[in-house]
Parts: C-alpha cells; structure tokens; sequence
C-alpha cells in the first residue's frame, strides 16, 4: 500500500493547534488505497507548541513530530520535513486552515493518475488587506519580468511525488524558494484551484520586514539580471560622455570653452564611464560565481520517458 504524509510547519501555533489538526484529519478523511500519516515539523516555537504536539502524538498514532532548535522559517522547515519523510508522497500544508484539507483526495487522485506535482493554486485571497495585495502583485510582475517565471496565485500547498522530493533534497542551495524551485524543476504538474478562507485562528506570522527580505531572497536566488544592469548602465553613461566629450572638444577647438575646462570635464566623463564599466564586468564574473554555488543541477532526468542502454 502506498503512503502519503502530510507535512505542515508550525510556529508558535499552541493556541490553534489541536483544533485545526483536528480538522485536517477529520476533512482529510480515508483515501483510497493510500495510507495517510502526518508530520509536524515545529519551527523553533516559543510558545508551548512542543507540548501541545507531543499531546497530540500520543491521540494519533499517525501523527509523528519533528522539532527545530530554533526558527529557522518556514522554508527551512518544509526543507526539514520533506528530508525526513520516506513515504511516496508528500503533502505540504498550513496548520492554519488556509489550505483546505478537503482537497488532499483530489490531489491523490491526480497524483495516481500519474503526475508528479500536483499544485494548489489560490483563486482568491480576500482576507488579505489592499496593502498587502498591492505588494504581492508588485513581487510577482517584477519576479516574473526578471526571471520568466509567473507565480501568481501559486501557493505552498502542493503535493509531491518521491522523485519531486528526492530531486528537491538533492539541491544543494541553501537559501530556497520552495515554489519556485517547484516550478523550476519542471516535474509533470497538475493544479486545483482553492479559495483561501481567512485564518480563524491566531495570526500571520510574517511581518513587512520578513517579507520583504524574503522578496528579495526569492528574486535574486533566481535572477541575477540587477548585476548586469550596471553593465547597461556603464554602456549609457559611456554613450552620453562621447556625447558630451564631443560638444566639449568642439567648444575647446571653436574657442569657446574656459581654459582647461575641456581637460576636467574629458577626464570626469572617461573616468566615470570606465569606472561603471569594470563594476558592471567584476558583477557579471559574480553573477558567475553565485550561479556555480548554488550548484543548481544543470539538468534532470525525467525517468519515466528515458530509457537507457543496461550496462
Ligand atoms: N510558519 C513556520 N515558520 C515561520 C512562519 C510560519 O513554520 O517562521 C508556519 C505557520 O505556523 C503556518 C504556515 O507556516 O503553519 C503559514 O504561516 P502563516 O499562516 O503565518 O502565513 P500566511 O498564511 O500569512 O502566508
Ligand atoms: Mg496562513
């Protein structure tokens, strides 16, 4: 019989958490010919949600409880679960309910038909304030103008197949942006749309500032295009110097420019050019290095269509 595991990370969720894990498992109900478990993966709470889990452990035996010193933030705990699990499939979901639980069976019965990410996508998100949608909408054009990559509407609510979930651990980057690297692996996917309803239990835990940073982690872990923007701009300020070099050596040579004017002016424009020049070359080389350790694989195997001489 096949397995598939819940993995749903937590912070400081002791106040929600035994009712909202009763619910996934209740509206999660029986499927098919699929075992269920669930892993909670505690991601350093200061609350006392150990104690509530380790309860929890003990009513359910399917339920097992992986637990962070310290908070390292939710995609190192969806890294931590994922690397722990065995099972055929895996399910990420929020403790909060914002990930109905109802959809899981859809979701394995996509997964059985043979795909191998099956993505929960948000149709709408109305308990989000206009605020909050704004600067969503500004992330997600600029991530996709810089990276070709559109993730609108993708949440964290997928299921995975064991060779997604390999393929995913294998990665050896550290700083990971789980959707995009999803996306990026390009496994056969699938999605099901999802309203998101609004949590009814304790709060967000992302602050503007953690978001902000996690913004900017997800664009430059992809692109590193704003390096090579300084090469454009060295190119524009060298195209604008010759233009004004060139007005400034006719003054000189028409006998209109101050004396030694020409000289100043000549040396600023050259000097300013060459100088955004070399920076913008020094950040391509970067771009380079950052590339190579990330040692991202340059390619993978789609095991299903291949089929290789034995050896
Ligand atoms: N979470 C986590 N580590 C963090 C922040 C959040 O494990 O540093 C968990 C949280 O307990 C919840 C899920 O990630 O189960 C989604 O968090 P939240 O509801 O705060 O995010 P939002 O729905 O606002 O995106
Ligand atoms: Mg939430």
């Amino acid at each position: 019989m096949q397995t598939l595991c819940i993995v749903i990370p937590v912070f400081n969720e002791a106040d929600a958490l035994v009712e909202n894990l009763e619910h996934i498992i209740a509206r999660i109900g029986q499927l098919d010919g699929v075992r269920l478990r669930l892993l909670l993966v505690n991601d350093g709470s200061d609350d006392n949600t150990v104690t509530v889990a380790q309860a929890l452990c003990e009513k359910y035996p399917q339920l097992s409880l992986l637990s962070l010193n310290r908070n390292f933030g939710k995609e190192a705990a969806i890294l931590a679960g994922l690397n722990h699990v065995k099972d055929d499939a895996v399910v990420v979901m929020d403790s909060d309910l914002q990930h109905p639980p109802e959809l899981v069976a859809q979701m394995v019965a996509l997964w059985k038909s043979g795909v191998q990410v099956v993505e929960a996508r948000k149709i709408s998100r109305p308990s989000q304030s206009v605020a909050y949608r704004l600067m969503a909408s500004i992330f997600y054009s600029t991530f996709d103008t810089l990276t070709r990559m559109d993730l609108r509407n993708h949440s964290d609510f997928k299921l995975l197949d064991r060779a997604v979930i390999d393929a995913y651990c294998a990665l050896p980057e550290r700083g990971r942006f789980f959707r995009g690297l999803i996306h990026w692996m390009h496994f056969s996917a699938a999605t099901v749309p999802f309203e998101e309803p609004q949590r009814e239990r304790g709060h967000s835990k992302w602050g503007a500032a953690k978001l902000l940073s996690l913004s900017w982690q997800s664009v430059s872990s992809f692109t590193s295009l704003p390096l090579h923007l300084v090469t454009v701009m060295g190119l524009f300020t060298f195209l604008v110097s010759m233009t004004l070099g060139g007005k400034a050596l006719y003054d000189k040579l028409s006998g209109q420019a101050l004396d030694g004017f020409t000289t100043v002016i000549l040396l600023l424009l050259i000097i300013g050019s060459v100088l955004m020049f070399s920076l913008g070359l020094v950040g391509s080389y970067v771009a380079r290095i950052y590339d190579e350790i990330k040692a991202r694989p340059v390619y993978l195997v789609d095991e299903k269509n291949s089929r290789l001489p034995d050896d």
